[in-house]
């Protein structure tokens, strides 16, 4: 499938910018043939799907008399067959959905958790209510009638600040609001096995995006600390392989360059439109994914803004 990037800069270009082009994975038409859908075994409890089917990375967590799910993707086809297989597997229903930030590769499937308490923190409640009016919902309903020609926007009807936890007897799932990725970005962990679900806090084994108009990259930096002191040995990213602590100190030492980088710049009277230019900008060695100079763009004119901010 071909990925228009639009010119104008509304939320909703954002969001489907957000969406495709975080992707590493190409779009598939074999790939989303729904027989194929698997999840990878995390531990005992917990299972992720982390082979870009679903664009932004989900998960599930198997409690004694219920299963919690994280994210839902981007097609809902894709989730509802995601959803099946997981109460299959485990012989449990979904009672509970944690949504980990409001991007559309994460949020898009929430139609199939209709039934479930959706659990977010407040300003991705406030986020997704204020962007999904029913004319952009029916836009993208035209714009991908393949995809969303259905699609019916779900908001989360539990909202926390700060954390939240959910526990049985044997697992604890403390959700911990940090934001830097997004206002409103959380992670999930799981104490008793060790497991962090980070949602887009971190991008595993590529380049981040931080250029939501919302992201604050110093909120971030605190994200990736306070994510590594847990020690947790095994972490699911919203994008890229399921990785540990080693990845999230690589992506926390790449986010501190970038910020220092900046405060360089903008100390020594940089603009803002010489930044396109700007040769030296920190960089990882990771293939490029979709559109990257484009986001890339993106996420250095939104450090510019926030560094200037802090630093005026
Ligand atoms: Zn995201």
């Amino acid at each position: 499938m071909l990925i228009k990037v639009m010119e104008s800069s509304s939320l909703l270009d954002i969001l489907f910018r957000d969406s495709f082009l975080h992707n590493p994975y190409k779009y598939s038409k074999e790939i989303t043939a729904i027989s194929m859908f698997e999840f990878e075994k995390i531990t005992d409890s917990i299972w992720a799907h982390t082979k870009g089917e679903t664009f932004g990375h989900v998960a599930f967590v198997k409690l004694k008399d219920r299963l919690v799910f994280i994210d839902t993707g981007y097609y809902p086809k894709v989730i509802k067959e995601a959803r099946k297989i997981a109460e299959e597997m485990t012989g449990l229903t979904v009672k509970q959905l944690i949504i980990t930030h409001h991007h559309g590769d994460h949020i898009l499937g929430n139609q199939v958790f209709e039934d479930c308490e959706i659990i977010s923190s407040k300003p991705i409640l406030k986020i997704l209510s204020a962007y999904w009016t029913e004319a952009n919902t029916e836009n993208l309903r035209k714009r991908e009638p393949e995809s969303f020609s259905d699609l019916r926007i779900v908001l989360p009807n539990k909202t926390f600040e700060g954390d939240y936890t959910i526990t049985d007897d044997n697992l604890t799932l403390k959700i911990v609001q940090t934001n830097g990725h997004t206002n409103g970005s959380s992670f999930i962990f799981i104490p008793e096995e060790e497991v962090l679900i980070a949602g887009d806090l971190l991008f595993a084994k590529e380049v981040p995006y931080f250029g939501d108009e919302t992201t604050d990259p110093y909120l971030w930096i605190d994200a990736y600390k306070k994510m590594i002191s847990l020690s947790p040995k095994i972490i699911v990213p919203g994008h890229g392989p399921v990785c540990n602590v080693e990845e999230m100190k690589e992506q926390l030492d790449y986010m501190g360059k970038c910020v220092k980088w900046m405060e360089n710049f903008v100390n020594k009277g940089g603009k803002k439109e010489d930044l396109e230019i700007a040769e030296n900008f920190p960089m990882l060695d990771y293939d490029p994914y979709d559109n990257f100079e484009l986001l890339f763009n993106r996420s250095k004119n939104r450090t510019y803004d926030v560094v200037k901010e802090k630093l005026t």
